[in-house]
């Protein structure tokens, strides 16, 4: 790899009511977690490169497009934070980066609680996701969007989508300095991993929803949420991350995790947005 990534920037652009079972497959259908909606800032040579963008607020606020997009499930619930501002926006501004500050932007996959703040990169921000997910998210109506892939959050053709042709087993491919991209497919059919190499030798594998949970990384349980495919296979891409953050000893980050991902950006924030050295997954997991 030429170039690596300086620092990192958490981000929790809202949070989800849901059931635990999407998360683990086959868990008691009546427990709900509420589970933060992550976003990563990563600081590089090239600027600054944004992983994932939250919810579109819009669906929300709106009573009639809330009902039709987030109301069709009994009890979960999409949660903004306070005010009426735009979540993303307001995210950036308190760590001091804009808009067009961002260079690149990465989704992990179309779900509407990552690529609902996509409509702010409509000028020339390459976006960089699977061919097949963004196949999957214009031209499999209406299933994609009974998935909760909506496709009004990406199908402007003002964005200008860097497609990917990433396949199963392939290894990762480096996309933006410091970041590699790992296909991940299942939870949807173009889901990707990132993992982020930063200059002072640390790293963060970042599963985003390949695994949700700690608890999917610790006992290998599988997510529940899948299009496609047996809940079982999606252990496969968990223990992949597994392997590849212990072979390079980076830290391994689930991707809506109620305890870890705020812990996380706290430990990070304390430490000048810096992964700290002597953090390890084990430790993050047990804190
Ligand atoms: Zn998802």
């Amino acid at each position: 790899m030429k170039t690596k990534a300086e620092r990192v920037f958490l981000l929790t652009l809202g949070w989800e009511y849901l059931p635990k079972a999407w998360s683990v497959h086959g868990w008691d259908p009546t427990e709900f977690l509420t589970e933060p909606v992550p976003a990563v800032v990563v600081e590089t040579d090239e600027g600054y490169v944004l992983l994932d963008t939250g919810f579109n607020p819009a669906l929300i606020h709106d009573k009639a497009l809330y009902d039709r997009f987030h109301g069709r499930v009994n009890g979960v619930r999409a949660v903004l934070p306070p005010g009426d501002e735009d979540p993303l926006l307001v995210a950036l501004e308190a760590i001091n980066v804009s808009l067009k500050d961002i260079k690149a932007v990465a989704v992990s996959h179309l779900h509407n609680d990552h690529a609902g703040g996509l409509r702010h990169f409509i000028q020339d921000v390459p976006i960089f996701v699977q061919q097949r997910e963004l196949d999957f998210g214009l031209f499999d109506f209406p299933k994609a969007e009974e998935n909760g892939v909506f496709r009004v959050d990406f199908d402007d053709p003002r964005l200008r989508f860097h497609t990917l042709q990433g396949h199963l087993n392939d290894q990762p491919e480096e996309i933006l300095p410091g970041v590699e991209a790992l296909p991940t497919f299942g939870h949807t059919p173009g889901h990707q991993s990132f993992i982020v190499n930063f200059r002072d030798g640390t790293g963060m594998v970042l599963a985003f929803d390949a695994a949700d949970l700690m608890e999917n990384f610790e006992k290998e349980l599988p997510i529940g949420g899948v299009v496609d495919v047996e809940p079982a296979t999606t252990t496969v891409h968990i223990k992949r991350l597994k392997s590849l953050a212990l072979e390079r000893g980076y830290l391994l980050v689930p991707g809506h995790d109620p305890h870890v991902w705020p812990k996380l950006t706290q430990l990070v924030q304390e430490n000048g947005y810096h992964v700290p050295k002597h953090l390890t997954t084990e430790v993050l997991f047990s804190s």
